[in-house]
């Protein structure tokens, strides 16, 4: 971590990126040629940082700048700088075992928060390519191999724990941006509070969601796990503005909100988000049932996905993690246990992610961030009674979740909450 100094710290434009590389000989000599030839073109469309693309005769480099305060805010709403580094130390860690399935990070600038990386293209934001109907099957899978990976080899089953205590100790001062997750997803939505947009037909479920006290009961059961289950790396931010896709490349960005916590959280992000598609798609005009069936599918496999690969990952380590000695289990009675061990270890993961995917589904609707699934939703009555079906099923997931044994229940479900209705108390046992 560093110290921001307004004295020095320089704000890149799309002119003045094309300066910084040049100053950089590292980075100058990956676009080639000279500075003059150089083209930069700002594609910031996140909350909080500069993005530019900068392209030479040799090659090409994206540049992202955290700036100090929220970008799509202003500087009303100031925000510690150095998620930038956090981000960085997060690409930087995975990145052995993640490898091509992240872009490469080439460098970062402590004084300047700037990081340079490999500039993805002809990739686009997943969310995007879903949302204008196109189908990503490899995307989803390769988004539970980045996910498994991430997590069982940062964890307690692949690590010595005085290496993960260090990366404890890191990711722990992450707090500006744990804040903003603290605050947007798990307490927020419960309360009246100025940041939130409801749009009015959902003032009903708004209200209904702040009164309902086994709701709350449950979010007070996940949000102290997202604060205290240390259990591996997690990305903090998973979801499908966070993965840039072409039909056969996948490449996750944005670690910023990087954390040690729930293995199950990158998890239920990535599952809510494509059941939030899943229900947008209703609204849009067109027929929506072949789309909805391709999203469906898309969550069954990230999640059969995730828990293959995890428990193949498992099975093929060396063991040198302090939580899992596999020597205890050398034997053929414990041979024999270890595959039920590692499937209750999966399973408690699914768990932790479905409860999370509730609380995720619920901030992206009656929170302060909004996605573009619902908003592009004409008629505010159609995008509403899409966003009431969303938060329908996800206060089932939170209150019922003894009906949600594995992935297939919860894709039965999406179906029965379509119609819920702008009536919350018309799905109350749905
Ligand atoms: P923020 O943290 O502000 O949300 P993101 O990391 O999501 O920023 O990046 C914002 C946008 O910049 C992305 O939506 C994407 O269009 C573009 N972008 C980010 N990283 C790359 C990259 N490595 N290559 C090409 N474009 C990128
Ligand atoms: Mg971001």
């Amino acid at each position: 971590m560093s110290t921001y100094e307004k004295r020095t710290y320089r704000r890149l434009t799309a002119e003045t990126v094309s300066q910084y590389l040049a100053a950089t000989p590292a980075l100058a000599a990956r676009l080639g040629g000279a500075p003059d030839q150089w083209t930069g073109r700002d594609v910031a469309d996140g909350n909080l940082n500069s993005v530019f693309l900068v392209d030479g005769p040799e090659g090409s480099v994206c540049v992202k700048q955290a700036l100090p305060y929220v970008r799509v805010a202003g500087e009303s709403w100031p925000l510690d700088i150095n998620h930038a580094f956090f981000e960085a130390s997060y690409s930087a860690r995975v990145a052995p075992f993640v490898g091509r399935l992240a872009p490469e990070l080439f460098h970062f600038d402590p004084e300047q928060f700037v990081l340079a990386m490999e500039k993805l293209e002809p990739h686009i934001i997943l969310r995007n390519g879903l949302s204008a109907g196109v189908p990503y099957p490899q995307a989803a899978t390769d988004v539970a191999e980045y996910a498994a990976r991430a997590a069982f080899h940062t964890s307690d089953l692949a690590t010595p724990f005085e290496r993960k205590f260090e990366d404890v100790a890191l990711f722990a001062k992450n707090l500006a941006l744990q804040r903003i997750s603290v605050d947007l997803v798990f307490t927020d939505p419960y309360i009246e509070v100025w940041r939130n947009k409801v749009i009015p037909p959902l003032g009903a479920w708004a209200e209904a969601l702040r009164a309902d006290v086994n709701v709350k009961s449950a979010v007070a059961r996940w949000r102290p796990l997202y604060l205290t289950k240390a259990q591996s790396l997690i990305h903090g931010d998973l979801h499908s503005g966070s993965a840039m896709v072409t039909p056969d490349d996948t490449r996750v960005i944005d670690g910023e909100f990087a954390w040690f916590g729930p293995s199950g959280f990158d998890v239920g992000d990535f599952i809510a988000h494509y059941v939030m598609a899943w229900f947008a798609k209703g609204g849009h005009a067109g027929e929506p049932a072949a789309y909805r069936a391709r999203i469906a599918a898309d969550i069954a496999a990230f999640w059969s996905g995730y828990e293959r690969r995890f428990l193949a990952i498992w099975d093929a380590s060396d063991g040198v993690g302090d939580g899992f000695p596999p020597s205890h289990f050398a034997d053929p009675a414990g041979r024999a246990r270890l595959n039920s061990l590692q499937r209750a270890y999966v399973a408690e993961i699914f768990r932790d992610a479905l409860g999370f995917a509730a609380i995720k589904i619920i901030r992206r609707i009656i929170g302060n961030a909004q996605i573009a699934d619902f908003l592009v939703i004409e008629g505010i009555e159609r995008r509403a009674e899409a966003q009431a079906a969303a938060l329908a099923l996800a206060r089932s997931l939170l209150i019922a979740p003894e009906r949600f044994r594995d992935i297939a229940d919860v894709i039965a479900a999406l179906p029965r909450f379509a119609t819920a209705g702008l009536d919350p108390l018309a799905t109350r046992n749905g």
